[in-house]
């Protein structure tokens, strides 16, 4: 398992209530920023974060319910990627660019 370069896991504090200034409720779940085929490079490289559920996956701003918010992870994931890995290529690694 590697560990995620976008949140530090022990912060315990979901992404997207972080971002808003609200305060996390509830267990965190983990979500990896690509799926289908990439998600196992999420993994590789990092790109995972932390959400409570009402962010993950039930309320009507979840990752996995509103592309917005699916969009705008996917965004700060590349940005992060190019931070962390200079010389790496996101867009062949990934096989799109979301910036
Ligand atoms: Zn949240
Ligand atoms: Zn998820």
């Amino acid at each position: 398992m590697s560990k995620s370069i976008m949140q530090n896991k022990e912060d315990r504090r979901c992404y997207v209530c972080e971002q808003l200034g609200e305060r996390t409720k509830g267990a965190l779940e983990e979500h990896h920023c690509f799926g289908g085929a990439n998600r196992k490079l999420s993994e590789h490289y990092g790109l995972k974060i932390y959400l409570c559920i009402r962010h993950h996956r039930e309320g009507k701003d979840a990752v996995h319910i509103n592309k917005y918010t699916r969009l705008h992870i996917q965004e700060d994931a590349q940005r992060a990627f190019e931070e962390h890995y200079p010389d790496k290529d996101f867009r062949s690694i990934f096989g799109k660019n979301y910036l």
